[in-house]
C-alpha cells in the first residue's frame, strides 16, 4: 500500500488538546508507519484557511468552554465553506468533545451562544446538574468497524441530536451526548463521514478498530484492505467489555 498516502488537518491543534486528545493523531501516524501507508499532518490555527482538497480526515479535539469560544466562530466562518466541501465529497471530519459540540447549530453557553459548524443536526447547551464524568462505553453499528468504543467522558454541555440524525452508537456505560437519550456521538454529513464522539482517552490508543475505519474511511477502502496489526491486547481488553456489557 506503500502508493497511498492519509493526509490529515488538524484543526487548532494547541486549543483543541484537552486530555492529550492530539494522541489520536499519533495512532493515525504510527498505524499508518506500520503499514507503510504513507502520512502527512497539517495544522490550521485561528486565521487560517484551508483546502477542502488538500486533506482526508479534519480533526478537532476537546477543549475548554474558553477555547472552544476562541475557535467556534473562526471555524464557523473561516473554515465553514472548506468543511462543507470536504465532507460532500467524503472526506472525514473526526471531531472529540469540545470538537464535537461545534459540529451542528451551536452551542448555549451561561452568557452567549457559540456558533457551530452547521455540519450535522445537533445543538449543545448547558444546563444546571452536574458535570457528565467517568468512564463511557459505548455499542457502535458501523460497516467494517469495531462494535465497542471505550473510554472516558468529562463534559458540561448536553448534546440534542435532530430526529433524522443518527448517533455514533449506543451508551452501554457512562453519559453520552446527554446523559438521558442513550445516544453518543454523532454520525452524518452527506456520506456519514462527519463523526462526534464525546469519548477521550485520547480515544483512538485504547481504540486501535475505530482508528483503522477512520483512516480506510479517509482513504475510501475498505477496513479489510488494511493489513493486520498486533492488536492482540486492544482486542482482549475489548472482548472482556463485551462480556461485561452482556453483547
Ligand atoms: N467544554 C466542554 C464542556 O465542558 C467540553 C469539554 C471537553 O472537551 N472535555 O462541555
Amino acid at each position: 500500500m506503500a502508493e497511498l498516502t492519509l493526509r490529515v488537518c488538524a484543526l487548532y491543534p494547541d486549543l483543541m488538546n484537552i486530555y492529550a486528545d492530539r494522541g489520536n493523531l499519533t495512532v493515525f501516524e504510527r498505524r499508518c508507519a506500520w503499514r507503510g501507508i504513507g502520512f502527512e499532518l497539517a495544522g490550521a490555527g485561528i486565521g487560517d484557511a484551508i483546502d477542502p482538497d488538500a486533506h482526508d480526515l479534519f480533526y478537532i479535539g476537546g477543549g475548554q468552554d474558553r477555547d472552544q469560544a476562541l475557535c467556534a466562530r473562526d471555524l464557523a466562518s473561516v473554515k465553514r465553506e472548506a468543511l462543507h466541501a470536504a465532507a460532500g465529497r467524503g472526506a472525514v471530519v473526526f471531531a472529540v468533545c469540545g470538537g464535537h459540540q461545534l459540529l451542528g447549530h451551536g452551542y448555549e453557553l451561561e452568557h452567549e451562544r457559540l456558533p457551530g459548524v452547521g455540519l450535522v443536526d445537533l445543538d449543545t447547551r448547558r444546563e444546571a446538574g452536574p458535570r457528565l464524568l467517568g468512564n463511557i462505553a459505548i455499542a457502535l453499528a458501523l460497516p467494517g468497524g469495531p462494535a465497542t468504543l471505550a473510554g472516558f467522558e468529562n463534559h458540561a454541555g448536553r448534546t440534542y441530536l435532530g430526529a433524522g440524525t443518527a448517533p455514533l452508537g449506543r451508551v452501554l456505560e457512562g453519559n453520552g451526548n446527554n446523559g438521558a437519550d442513550g445516544t453518543e456521538g454523532v454520525r452524518g454529513g452527506p456520506y456519514g463521514t462527519v463523526i462526534g464522539t464525546y469519548i477521550h482517552g485520547p480515544l483512538l490508543p485504547k481504540n486501535t478498530g475505530f482508528a483503522d475505519w477512520l483512516t480506510a474511511t479517509a482513504l475510501a477502502i475498505p477496513t479489510a484492505a488494511l493489513s493486520p496489526l498486533d492488536d492482540a491486547l486492544e482486542a482482549a481488553a475489548h472482548a472482556e467489555a463485551a462480556r461485561a456489557a452482556g453483547l
